[in-house]
C-alpha cells in the first residue's frame, strides 16, 4: 500500500489547488481521479490533424483579475507569463434562428425604471429571481437576462442564491480583467500536477474508503491502494457522500442533502473556411435543448473554429447533432473532430449558507477529513481554489 501524508480524490481544480497547498507545504500528497486526464470541469482537449494543432474549453473559459488565490498559484508555477487576452467577440441570443444582441433584447423603459433598485436593494437571501427581477425589471428578467445566468450552471437559476451567482471580488491591477491561458485552462492544472512531491494517478475511481487505526485506507477497483493520515474529498457532494457512507455517516447524509445536475457537453471542431457564422464569444439560446454555446473565438486560430453545445440531459446523439447543424448552420460533414464531456455543477438554493456552516461545524473536529469543491462558496474557479485554500489552513490548525 502506498503512504501519503495526503490522498485527494478528484482531480479537478479543487483537488488540484489542494494538493498544491499541501505540496508547498512538503506534504507527500496523492490525487486520484476517475478519468484518464486530470482537470475536471477545467478541461481544454487537444486536437491536432496534418501537422495543425487546435484546443477547445469542454467546461470553464474565462478567468477574472479577481481570482486572487488562483493568481498566486499560477506564478507560483511559473504561469503567468502564459495568460493571454480574450478576443472582444460578443455573448449573443440565439433566437428564431438568428444571432441577435443582449441589448436589442432588451426592454429599454423597464430597465431604466428598475435599474436605480441596484443602488439599494441587497442580494442577501434574496434569489436570484426574486432580486434581478428588481434589478432589469420582471419581463427583461425573465426574456434575456434568467437565460443568461441559466447558460452558468447549466440548469434554471431562479431559486439559486442572489448572493453567489457573481460575486465581487478584490481585482488585480496588474493582470487582464478577463484572460484565459496559451493552450486552455487545462495547461494550469497540467502546471499544478507537475509540483515537486504530488503524484497523480489517472483511471482511478475511488469507490470505497477504510479508516483504520486512524490511516484512511483506499483500494481502486483498478487496483491501486494508497493510504494517508488526511484525506481530501475534492468530487461532486454526491460521490464524497458515497464516499463518506461507511467511515462518517453524519457527514455523508449531509451531504447528500445538496443536489446537481449533469451537463451533456459536445464539442465540435470546424475548418474556418467551411463556416460563415460570425464570431461570437457565446450563443444563448431560450428555452433551446442546450443552455449555451462556448465558441472559441475569444481566442482566434488560423485553421479552426470550435464550438461546445452544453445540452441539457438525456438527448440522444441524433437530436444533438441536429441541433449543431441548425445552429451553426453546417452540415455534419464539415465537422471534423467531436468531443463529449459530462460536468457536474451544484444546484444551490436558498438555504445554502446555514447548510455550508453546519457543514464547517461538523468538520470541526474532523481535522483530517478536508471536503473542497464547488458547491460550498460558490461554483467559480475562484470559489474552488478559495474552499482549497480554506480547508488547507484548517488543517494545519
Ligand atoms: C460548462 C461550464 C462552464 C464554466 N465556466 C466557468 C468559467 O468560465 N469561469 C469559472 O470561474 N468557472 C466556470 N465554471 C465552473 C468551474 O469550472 C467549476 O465549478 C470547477 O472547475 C469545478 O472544479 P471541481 O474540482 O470542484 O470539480 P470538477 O471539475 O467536477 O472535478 C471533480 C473531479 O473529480 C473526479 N471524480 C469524480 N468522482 C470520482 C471518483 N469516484 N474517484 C476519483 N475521481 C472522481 C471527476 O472526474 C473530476 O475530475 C464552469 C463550469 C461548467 C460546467
Amino acid at each position: 500500500m502506498m503512504q501519503n501524508d495526503v490522498v485527494v480524490v478528484g482531480g479537478g481544480i479543487s483537488g488540484l489547488s489542494l494538493a498544491f497547498y499541501c505540496v508547498q507545504a512538503g506534504m507527500k500528497t496523492t490525487i486520484l481521479e476517475k478519468n484518464d486526464t486530470i482537470g475536471g470541469s477545467f478541461a481544454s482537449p487537444h486536437y491536432s490533424a496534418n501537422g495543425k494543432k487546435f484546443w477547445l474549453e469542454m467546461g470553464a473559459h474565462t478567468c477574472y483579475s479577481s481570482y486572487q488565490n488562483l493568481l498566486e498559484i499560477v506564478e507560483t508555477c511559473g504561469m503567468k507569463s502564459n495568460i493571454i487576452p480574450r478576443a472582444k467577440v460578443p455573448f449573443t441570443l440565439f433566437k428564431d434562428g438568428q444571432i441577435k444582441s443582449i441589448v436589442s433584447q432588451l426592454n429599454i423603459p423597464e430597465l431604466l425604471v428598475s435599474i436605480p433598485n441596484l443602488f439599494t436593494l441587497k442580494k442577501d437571501s434574496q434569489s436570484v429571481k426574486s432580486y434581478y427581477s428588481k434589478i432589469v425589471g420582471e419581463r427583461n428578467y425573465r426574456e434575456v437576462l434568467s437565460h443568461f445566468f441559466n447558460a452558468v450552471p447549466s440548469q434554471r437559476t431562479d431559486d439559486f442564491p442572489a448572493d453567489m451567482m457573481f460575486k465581487s471580488r478584490a481585482k488585480r491591477k496588474d493582470v487582464l480583467k478577463n484572460y484565459t491561458f496559451k493552450n486552455g485552462l487545462q495547461s494550469v492544472a497540467q502546471a499544478i500536477s507537475g509540483r515537486s512531491g504530488l503524484n497523480v494517478f489517472t483511471n482511478q475511481n475511488v469507490n470505497s474508503i477504510q479508516y483504520v487505526d486512524g490511516l484512511y485506507e483506499i483500494r481502486t477497483p483498478e487496483g491501486g491502494e494508497y493510504s494517508a493520515k488526511t484525506l481530501v474529498l475534492a468530487t461532486p457532494s454526491s460521490v464524497s457522500s458515497q464516499l463518506l457512507k461507511g467511515i462518517k455517516p453524519d457527514v455523508a447524509n449531509h451531504l447528500g442533502i445538496l443536489k446537481a445536475a449533469d451537463v451533456d457537453s459536445l464539442g465540435v471542431i470546424v475548418r474556418k473556411e467551411n463556416i460563415s457564422m460570425k464570431p461570437v464569444a457565446a450563443l444563448i439560446s431560450p428555452d433551446d435543448v442546450f443552455f449555451s454555446v462556448v465558441s472559441r473565438d475569444t481566442v482566434p486560430d488560423d485553421n479552426y473554429r470550435g464550438f461546445v453545445f452544453h445540452f441539457k440531459p438525456g438527448l440522444d446523439e441524433k437530436t444533438k447533432k441536429n441541433r449543431i447543424t441548425e445552429v451553426l448552420g453546417i452540415t455534419m460533414a464539415k465537422v471534423e473532430h467531436t468531443i463529449s464531456k459530462i460536468n457536474t455543477v451544484p444546484t444551490l438554493q436558498l438555504g445554502h449558507h446555514e447548510w455550508l456552516a453546519k457543514t464547517d461545524a461538523m468538520l470541526k473536529k474532523e481535522k483530517n477529513l478536508l471536503l473542497t469543491g464547488n458547491y460550498f462558496g460558490g461554483m467559480a474557479i475562484e470559489d474552488c481554489v478559495s474552499r482549497s485554500r480554506s480547508e488547507f489552513g484548517r488543517m494545519k490548525g
